[in-house]
């Protein structure tokens, strides 16, 4: 991984969070206070300025100063949270990178969620879309596979009900719309699929 393909994946993750703020908005005001689409964006915005310092760092050393930007940016619950999942990333994160390395560092990466958020899966969280998308790496699936695993954890997270994060308070009431941090999560993992694929 050289420094111009992080770069070109800090600007493919953070603009295509930008891109979706609204909607994550939204999807944050049916089912808790409506500021995850603003969160995310400020967070992203805060790596965007830093990209080229970040950039220049060692992969594992950029994920980490990704992660520090965003719990001290994002806020809300998941500040510390995507925080903890990029610090992960950047701890598990053992060169040379390969896909070994990187299935390492994406299992470190969730297990810092898991701690921080002290949550698992099936609670309507974020981990509902990176659990299953981290098992279709480890089962060799290839891009398309990812984004599928992706796309459809993240609807699955719709008919749940929540028990973790602010959904929770709503009790039943939170079954019928998708997490907002499933939805941005399946949007970073589909932008690294596009930078990865050559598409972006
Ligand atoms: P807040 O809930 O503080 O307003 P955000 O709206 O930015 O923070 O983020 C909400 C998202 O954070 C949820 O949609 C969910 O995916 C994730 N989340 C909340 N609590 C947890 C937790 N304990 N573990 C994992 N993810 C969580
Ligand atoms: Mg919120």
């Amino acid at each position: 991984m050289d420094n111009t393909l992080t770069a070109r994946l800090i600007d493919a993750v953070a603009s295509r969070i930008i891109a979706h703020a609204g909607e994550l908005t939204t999807l944050d005001q049916a089912i808790g206070d409506g500021d995850h689409g603003l969160n995310m964006k400020r967070g992203f915005e805060a790596v965007l300025a830093k990209r080229d310092e970040i950039a220049a760092k060692p992969p594992a050393e950029a994920l980490k100063a990704i992660g520090m930007e965003l719990v001290m940016k994002v806020g809300g619950a998941s500040g510390p949270l995507y925080g903890s999942l990029f610090m992960g990333l950047g701890k598990g994160l053992a060169e040379p990178i390969d896909r070994e390395s990187a299935l390492a560092a994406f299992e470190v990466g969730i297990a810092e969620v898991e701690k921080r958020g002290k949550s698992t899966t099936g609670q309507k969280t974020m981990l509902d879309v990176l659990v299953p998308v981290v098992g279709v790496v480890r089962s060799g699936g290839d891009f398309a596979a990812i984004r599928k695993a992706a796309a459809d954890a993240a609807a699955a997270t719709a008919p749940m009900l929540a028990t973790r994060g602010r959904a929770s308070f709503l009790k039943e009431r939170s079954v019928g719309h998708m997490d907002p941090g499933a939805r941005s999560s399946q949007l970073i993992i589909e932008a690294v699929c596009d930078v990865l694929e050559g598409k972006a």
